[in-house]
């Protein structure tokens, strides 16, 4: 299998340096760019299997490279990882509503980038032949997309309608973080209609109701939620 290929468009040097250094020591192709005009000619020339992305670049900024990928019909489905600073956090919630997969703020832990790299990589790959995703399993969780179910070691764990979707949201995309305003889209184009809009209540009682597995579901300071799979 030849190595997966990954962009990295970065314009602070040092930081783009070493993150190309630990991609390739994993065993990756990185290739490095510093603005964000040569990094999108380089993803729509390379078709790379992932993306990284800053934020802040000169000339075009992230954002907008990570909405002309997602434009991009041959792009679309692209894994891409913002990188921002503390401060952008409205700027991540934009991003992952452009379609980001996820997002690291800096200053950042390069083995941690590269563990978002491995499961990112992996879940797309696995997307493609579990689409139709009917179970999620969990070690004993399990979750029943047809019947709306949710059981624990076999027994069933009663869910509103509300509560089952944001958990088969967040379950069925393991380490993607998503914002609140994404999960409350999601959760509302399935037709469910949603009397409380404070998604916050909403996964608490998921939480509460998941017992064990509650410290799955992971809370994104400012930004929403990420469930560990
Ligand atoms: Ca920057």
């Amino acid at each position: 299998m030849p190595n997966q290929l990954i962009v990295v468009v970065e314009d602070e040097e040092d930081i783009r340096e070493i993150v190309l250094y630990n991609l390739r020591r994993e065993g990756y192709e990185a290739l490095g760019f510093e603005s964000g005009s040569e990094g999108l000619s380089a993803i729509k020339a390379k078709h790379p299997d992932l993306v990284i992305l800053d934020l802040m670049l000169p000339g075009l900024d992230g954002l907008s490279v990570c909405q002309q990928i997602r434009l991009d019909p041959a792009l679309k489905s692209m894994p891409v990882i913002i990188l921002s600073a503390k401060e952008e956090e409205s700027d991540i919630v934009i991003g992952l509503g452009m379609g980001a997969d996820d997002y690291m703020t800096k200053p950042f832990s390069s083995r941690e980038l590269v563990a978002r790299v491995r499961s990112l990589l992996r879940r797309t790959e696995n997307a493609g032949v579990n689409h139709d995703q009917q179970k999620i399993t969990i070690d004993d969780l399990l979750i029943e997309v047809d019947r709306h179910q949710v059981s624990m070691a076999g027994v069933a764990i009663p869910f509103t309608a509300t509560e089952f979707k944001l958990l088969y949201q967040l379950a069925s995309n393991p380490g993607k973080a998503l914002s609140r305003d994404q999960l409350l889209s999601r959760v509302m184009r399935d037709g469910v209609i949603v009397v409380d809009r404070n998604i916050d209540v909403h996964i608490r009682r998921v939480r509460k109701k998941l017992g064990d597995y509650a410290e799955r579901i992971q809370t994104i300071r400012g930004v929403g939620y990420r469930f560990m799979g």
